[in-house]
């Protein structure tokens, strides 16, 4: 290892010519401190920094490494893509494959788009939302994360009476004055503001399963109760599914809520992550009728120079194709719940109050006595130790994500000895 090798150098030079050092914050381990890893690559459950150490990975590019990294069908299909160009602007018959692909998996999409980020695709999701109603609020809900456009970076405001407050510079409060935010699992709170709000409401935007608070399902109850007010006051429901879309389940945490809830459906939802395999790709789709809104049948612009990409749609395809497998989600959710079962066991030897919870492939624990329902919660618990538990594993060789309130990711490719490394690993680090 030479030392311009190092990962302390690299964040140095780094921070000389980036912002930070990183082209996404949470890269940076402003929350958990410490010097973030350069990684030179991956393979399978792993991933090696500059300085060559092995880290049996969780993060997995944040879910969309679902098979593991360098999955040989999916390497094959982009390298023939490319050979075939990398980008044309015209249309190509892969975006079809992928449209269709996705509209078969999820009943509730008749139509889709593609685009190239989750940001985007939550961005044209609202934009189409208000156009198709001709309402300008939209509800959000505290601790979900739709990306960072202007009107979806905003907290809440003191009580329902006021809308809410951005939370990044940069934003005019004019532009988030239409976005009333809530707090997840509280039915009388959606209550109250489609008792005040109902006819001037365009839509609701929430994560099913929030993935960027940890990991909080929305309760049946609560599920149930917004589908109900959606409808009965012509708002659309609109599920974020760039995290749990093809992680959770094959068709989604709408697949899950559907099993629970008879007849259950979003009316958009929006994918990323998954749906792209690595490369840079997300969609936002619903019912016929709304996506027709859409330019160049509707009123309701939105274009991209990339997207639909073919190397991207390639990628995507050949890992929607693997995780369709017969039997992939149950090993997949089999190897999940190992993990964190594991992660529960060895807390309890070491007389630590841990709790964990997971859907097929995605995960979230939390250093409680009971799992938060909301991000109050969620960030009142111990983020000391979880800091001290993160830096533990991650000289142990296991990459965490670093903040309390992001979820984690488990791959077809981690085996069973990479989860009895990792528990094995955390019992050493709860009691270091
Ligand atoms: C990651 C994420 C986004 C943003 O996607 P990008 O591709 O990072 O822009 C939006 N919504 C949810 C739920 C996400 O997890």
């Amino acid at each position: 290892m030479s030392t311009s090798r190092s990962n302390a150098a690299l964040f140095e030079r780094a921070s000389g010519v980036i912002p930070g050092g990183v082209n996404s914050p949470v890269r940076a381990f402003r929350a958990v401190g410490g010097t973030p890893r350069f990684i030179d690559r991956a393979q399978g459950a792993y991933m090696w920094d500059a300085e060559g150490k092995r880290y049996i990975d969780y993060i997995g590019s944040w879910g969309p490494m679902i098979l593991g990294h360098g999955h040989p069908a999916v390497l094959e299909a982009v390298q023939q893509a490319a050979r075939d160009g990398f980008s044309f602007g015209a249309p190509t018959e892969r975006e079809i494959d992928l449209a269709e692909a996705i509209i078969a998996l999820v009943p509730s999409v008749e139509q889709i788009r593609l685009v190239s980020s989750g940001t985007e695709a939550g961005m044209s999701a609202l934009r189409l939302a208000r156009g198709a109603t001709g309402r300008s609020k939209i509800i959000k809900f505290e601790g979900c994360y739709h990306g960072h456009a202007d009107a979806l970076l905003v907290k809440a405001g003191s009580g329902l009476a006021t809308f809410g407050f951005p939370t990044s510079a940069g934003v005019p409060a004019e532009v988030v004055q239409h976005t009333l935010v809530l707090e997840y699992n509280n039915l009388a709170q959606l209550d109250e503001a489609f008792a005040t709000h109902g006819p001037e409401m365009a839509c609701v935007m929430i994560e099913p399963i929030a993935g960027n608070m940890n990991f909080v399902r929305a309760s049946v109850p609560f599920m149930t109760r917004l589908r109900e007010l959606c409808t009965q006051h012509g708002a659309l429901l609109v599920f974020d599914e760039v995290m749990t879309g093809f992680r959770v389940a094959l068709g989604g945490a709408q697949s899950v809520y559907a099993q629970l809830i008879p007849g259950f459906k979003p009316d958009m939802s929006v994918f990323g992550k998954v749906i792209g395999g690595g490369m840079p790709l997300a969609a936002f789709g619903g019912t016929r009728e709304v996506m027709s809104q859409l330019a160049p049948l509707g009123p309701v612009y939105q274009a991209g120079t990339l997207s639909g990409n073919p190397v991207a749609t390639a990628c995507g395809l050949a890992t929607l194709k693997e995780i369709a497998r017969p039997g992939f989600f149950d090993a997949l959710s089999a190897s999940t719940r190992s993990l964190v079962e594991g992660l529960s066991g060895a807390a309890r030897n070491a007389g630590v109050p841990l709790v964990g919870d997971s859907e097929g492939g995605m995960f979230g624990f939390f250093f409680a006595d009971s799992l938060p329902q909301n991000y109050g919660v969620v960030m009142g618990t111990d983020k000391e130790r979880f800091n001290r538990f993160f830096h533990g594993m991650l000289d142990r060789g296991v990459y965490l994500a670093p903040a309390l309130y992001e979820a984690g990711f488990v791959s077809a490719a981690h085996s069973a000895e990479d989860i009895a490394a990792t528990v094995q690993a955390a019992g050493e680090a709860l009691r270091g």
